[in-house]
């Protein structure tokens, strides 16, 4: 069979891969880098640039630790380049990898023209199945558009030539509250507005009040239930009456996904196109439920927010559950020996079960991005309390707040 893919982000490199491997011959568009999004101007830059700014932090403010740096800095050319670098090698091994798969890469904007065609570069391909799996673009301000010298987005912000000092963020979700701590972490003066009246607005209740207090701890001024009414000359005025003069507009309030105009109902749609959740794991598991025995359950996806500390969670929300419906457990990351040694105390893992079934995960500490997937695991494989607490937890982890969180429920 001949598979005519289009997008080469999470869900279009992975089914490239995957129906190649199954014997199929496969033609993978990309306009324009291979990797999408995620690679090139999402997850992995993002993370990269975050690291430095991390260690930038932690380092600045170690002396109680026993660790004093002097003149310490951020070299932003160097960072830039660092990030280049790591794209570009994961770019050449992915298309080293699409390669040895015998994939016919073709390096431009595709068009679906009829329900068996691609064009591209005024060539016709024919194909038996045709995945679309073109991704999103973010989401401007009703009545404005981005303009990539005051009102920026995610992918602007790849494109500055130094650190700036004043920035405000209009979202605080996921993308709004990772750049709001670089940039806080950078020493850069940060604000952040948001139109719900909490942070993270689709996390659990207890997380959104902790991270706001996070926030405000590090100098971060967030401000809930605020939008913005009028943004001109460089200068925004917020709902609130208040005036701002930030040195650029980041606008993270979301993404929309991208399309192609000529559709029919032959197409399968993958990954950001769908508009559900707009997360890279999320497309690579849609890819290889479609091509591959791995059937994945979408209830049971980790969402992660990085930074320090990351955010993490799975499953239902207490504020979305009936009282009386489930027991709960809170363990505080402080009375972990780990969290001492590495003075990473903040943050807590919250667990929400029903007779022993847990229905939800919320974790808000160092390495919570790994922890989580304790709970996948147990939740996917309907594991239950009892039999997770017989695990041997190693010592000293932040895994054994996994065996605290649990044990009494
Ligand atoms: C700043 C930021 C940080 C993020 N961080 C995370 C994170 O930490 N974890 C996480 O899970 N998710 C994260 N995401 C979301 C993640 O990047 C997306 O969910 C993921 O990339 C979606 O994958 P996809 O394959 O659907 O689309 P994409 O990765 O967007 O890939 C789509 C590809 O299709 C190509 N394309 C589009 N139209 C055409 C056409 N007509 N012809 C040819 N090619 C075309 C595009 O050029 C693009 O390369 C982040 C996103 C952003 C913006």
């Amino acid at each position: 069979m001949k598979y005519g893919i289009i997008g080469s982000g999470p869900a279009g490199f992975t089914s490239a891969i995957l129906a190649a491997e199954k014997g199929n011959t496969v033609v993978l568009f990309e306009k324009d880098e291979i990797g999408g999004t995620c690679l090139n101007k999402g997850c992995i830059p993002t993370k990269v640039i975050m690291h430095t700014a991390e260690l930038y932090r932690k380092a600045k403010n170690a002396s109680e630790i026993g660790l004093v740096a002097d003149n310490l800095k951020i070299d932003f050319n160097a960072l830039i380049k660092h990030k280049e670098n790591v794209i570009t090698l994961l770019r050449n091994s992915m298309t080293k990898f699409l390669e040895s798969k015998n994939i016919n890469i073709v390096k431009a904007y595709a068009e679906i023209t009829s329900d068996n065609t691609i064009t591209a570069n005024n060539q016709e391909y024919k194909c038996d199945k045709i995945i679309v799996a073109t991704g999103s673009i973010p989401k401007c301000l009703n009545g404005y558009s981005f303009d990539g010298e005051f009102i920026l987005n995610s992918d602007d912000i790849f494109k500055l030539s130094k650190i700036p000092e004043n920035v405000l963020i209009i979202g605080a979700g996921a993308e709004g509250l990772e750049w709001a701590r670089i940039f806080n972490d950078m020493d850069c003066n940060v604000t952040v507005i948001e139109e719900k009246n909490c942070a993270l607005p689709v996390a659990d209740n207890d997380i959104s009040k902790y991270i706001e207090n996070l926030l405000k701890q590090r100098g971060i001024d967030l401000k809930t239930s605020t939008t913005v009414k009028k943004l001109e000359n460089r200068q925004v005025t917020l709902s609130t009456g208040e005036v701002l003069n930030p040195d650029f507009v980041l606008v993270a309030i979301g993404r929309l996904p991208l399309k192609p105009e000529k559709v029919n109902g032959k197409v399968i749609y993958l990954g950001d196109t769908n508009a559900q959740l707009m997360l890279a794991n999320f497309a690579i598991y849609q890819a290889r439920a479609l091509l591959s025995d791995i059937k994945f359950d979408s209830v049971f996806v980790p969402n992660v927010v990085y930074g320090e500390p990351e955010i993490a969670w799975i499953g239902a929300n207490e504020q979305d559950l009936p009282v009386g419906s489930y027991e709960k457990s809170v363990f505080p990351i402080k009375a972990l020996g780990k969290a001492h040694c590495e003075n990473e105390k903040n943050g807590f893992i919250k667990v929400l079960s029903y007779q022993g079934n847990i229905i939800g995960a919320h974790i808000v500490s160092k390495e919570a991005s790994a922890l989580i997937h304790q709970f996948a695991v147990a939740m996917q494989n309907n594991i239950k309390t009892s039999e997770l607490k017989k695990i041997c937890f190693a010592h000293p982890t932040y895994s054994e707040g996994v065996y605290e969180s649990i044990v009494k429920l």
